[in-house]
């Protein structure tokens, strides 16, 4: 008997111990987390016409015309607070409120990004470069990574030309699947997507840190026009930051055919028989103001979240 409570105690007492490593390990992974992992930090979420849009008199609107709720269009910062510098993916017509966020919340000074990557050439993606130019910052240098004809589109035509004329930013050819290093930790690679190019080609970015990968894709016309499997690159990636533009086809009043992409119920059906932890790595992105998921309290968020995927908010962090 006494033996028996011996073994118990001895048991007890290694469970325990291992406990408090586990404890102390996971503490430890959390400090060291927030103190030199580089993070994605969410600056927006809407489709490129933003919220309030345009025209719009819904509810979701003119609440966050009233309550001056804040939603931007989707864009993330990679930052490096080691390195007191980060990159920007997108440049949102709220580029001025986006970067007073960094200011705030993550440098407490104004800095400008050290890179700039833009997915393509329509409205939420790329028209928020026209305040760093001679009427707004009047920014020297700034650096804009973009693809061949996005670089034509900028070099050739008003007013971004003038961008370039006046040194306001330094654009920097790249290609897809170019292995672009921000430092030692950080690289980038593009990937093209197959999407409405009419000015310029769409890009995907694959952001990989010292330990863990992102993939940004805000625009994509159909997951079956892609020559990539999305399934696949899930598999090769810890964060999913995905189109999710509609969550059906009938939630506008126009010719959907007009504008494809991939509809949110359709993305779940194809992901559905994946495990969770593959669906965990979904964070749905870039959603018109007609898509409920933007109402944190709205059923469709809960049925999205109760299939096992995320909706990414302003302000998220995800650390690499
Ligand atoms: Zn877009
Ligand atoms: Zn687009």
């Amino acid at each position: 008997m006494i033996k028996k409570q011996i073994k118990f105690s001895i048991h007890k007492s290694i469970k325990n111990i291992y406990s408090i490593v586990i404890f102390i390990f996971s503490i430890s992974l959390v400090f060291s987390q927030n103190k030199n992992s580089p993070f994605i930090y969410v600056l927006g979420n809407v489709q490129d016409a933003g919220l309030p849009h345009i025209g719009c008199e819904s509810k979701i609107c003119l609440d966050a015309f009233n309550e001056k709720k804040q939603y931007y269009v989707t864009s993330i910062a990679l930052i490096d607070k080691e390195n007191h510098e980060f990159s920007l993916f997108d440049v949102t017509p709220n580029i001025t409120e986006q970067l007073l966020m960094i200011n705030k919340d993550i440098f407490n000074q104004f800095i400008l990004p050290k890179n700039i990557f833009i997915t393509h050439a329509h409205i939420g993606h790329y028209t928020g470069l026209m305040y760093f130019g001679r009427e707004a910052l009047g920014s020297k240098g700034i650096k804009v990574n973009v693809l061949p004809r996005m670089y034509d589109f900028i070099s050739n035509n008003g007013p971004w030309s003038q961008l370039v004329k006046l040194g306001n930013i330094s654009l920097n050819e790249i290609n897809f699947r170019d292995n672009i290093e921000i430092n030692a930790h950080l690289s980038v690679i593009p990937i093209q997507v197959p999407h409405r190019d009419e000015f310029s080609e769409t890009s995907a970015f694959l952001i990989k840190g010292p330990n863990k990968t992102a993939l940004f894709l805000p625009d994509i016309d159909k997951w079956s026009k892609w020559s990539i499997s999305l399934i696949e690159i899930l598999e090769n990636v810890d964060y999913a930051f995905i189109d999710a533009s509609f969550y059906t086809n009938d939630e506008i009043n126009r010719n959907i055919d007009e504008i494809p992409h991939p509809l949110v119920i359709e993305t779940m059906d194809l992901l559905d028989e994946l495990p969770s932890y593959q669906k965990d790595k979904v964070y749905f992105i870039h959603m018109n103001h007609t898509n409920q998921m933007l109402d944190q309290n709205s059923d469709i968020t809960r049925d999205v979240l109760n299939k096992g995927f995320n909706i990414a908010r302003l302000g998220q962090k995800f650390y690499l």
